[in-house]
């Protein structure tokens, strides 16, 4: 009797000293919970639709690209998410005129499509979440659906928003804002990001990092053992904060290994300069670019959802998201000390 007593008692203060815990502070210290909810099977139900061959390979400014477009507002729009604040829809409309300046290949006016989670204690200030969702299209007759490149990070941040919001409805929405931004004309020579980075929503001077995911779905021939890794590339280019905490968080929650060999400014493959982010490095906004390495599939036809490893994307994914969390709730937005 006296012992089950003693057990009642502990186990109702333990509970009462929780829930008053919860109510009375935001803590957004612990992330697991969110980390959770991104979701293996998630992921792939939406990149079967943004890889299938209805989407016509995503070329930039085809019917198919804005098909895919359609698609991904509307997984914002199931989950609650808006566009951002200043904006009248999910789109950033870019002239065919831009487009082509540089090199005109005739494309046609294109998007890129944003949504955004307001944050609780600085809002003016932003984390972007990017990646490119437009692919080759249609060579010779067939479709070059892009399932890694890039509809694994398209559906990367898609599910990052989702799990954001569900924190937010929970009381742990992010203290900065979050801005989901979904560039095009990327592999006509990153357009929509060089696009959005002179034109953008909010003031450069307040964007405080660019996480970008180009390609997290499979694996190189250099890790034929293991799906377990991931590029790391410029995380500490200009910042030694953001390095610090994309190494923190990994060790805290998803301990994948981090390969830094693509980050040596001397590589000649220069990825740094090939994606997304570096629009945003080049004005000086901390920067950092996760990649799986090519492929025999990579910019071919046979890049393809059933090739995706599914359990990688999902840690990759889930690593990403750890890294947003803290940029957006941690007390000072990551430092520039490099150049
Ligand atoms: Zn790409």
């Amino acid at each position: 009797m006296k012992k089950i007593i003693l057990l009642l008692l502990i186990g109702t203060t333990a509970f009462s000293c929780k829930n008053a815990q919860s109510v009375a502070s935001k803590d957004n210290s612990d992330p697991s919970k969110y980390i959770k909810a991104i979701s293996e099977k998630s992921l792939k139900t939406m990149l079967y639709v943004i890889a299938s061959d209805e989407m016509e390979g995503r070329e930039t400014g085809s019917k198919g690209q804005k098909k895919a477009g359609l698609y991904m507002i509307e997984q914002y729009k199931k989950s609650g998410i808006s566009f951002p604040k200043g904006a009248t829809d999910y789109y950033q409309h870019i002239p065919a005129a831009f487009l082509n300046a540089r090199r005109n290949e005739n494309l046609p006016d294109s998007e890129n499509i944003w949504a955004y989670i307001e944050g609780s204690e600085k809002p003016d200030e932003v984390l972007v979440i990017s990646a490119h969702y437009d692919h080759v299209g249609i060579k010779n007759g067939e479709i070059y659906n892009g399932a890694d490149d890039d509809g694994s990070g398209t559906v990367a941040v898609i599910e990052m928003a989702k799990a954001f919001a569900k924190a937010k409805k929970q009381g742990h929405g992010p203290k900065r804002s979050i801005l989901f931004l979904h560039v095009t004309g990327e592999e006509h020579g990153l357009h929509g990001s060089r696009y959005y980075s002179e034109n953008p929503l909010f003031p450069i001077a307040n964007t405080i990092a660019d996480i970008n995911i180009d390609m997290i779905g499979r694996r190189d021939v250099e890790h034929a053992q293991t799906n377990n890794y991931v590029y790391v590339i410029g995380a500490d280019r200009l910042s030694s904060d953001l390095h610090n905490i994309v190494v923190a968080q990994n060790e805290k929650y998803t301990k994948i290994d981090l390969d830094f060999k693509f980050n040596d400014p001397k590589d000649p493959n220069h990825f740094y300069e090939r994606s997304d982010h570096y629009n945003f490095a080049k004005h000086g906004i901390p920067s950092v670019f996760f990649f799986n390495g090519v492929h025999e599939d990579y910019h071919q036809k046979g890049d393809e959802p059933e090739k995706i490893e599914y359990d990688a994307l999902t840690k990759r994914t889930k690593l990403a998201f750890s890294i947003a969390w803290d940029l957006a709730n941690r007390e000072n937005r990551p430092v520039v000390d490099k150049k």
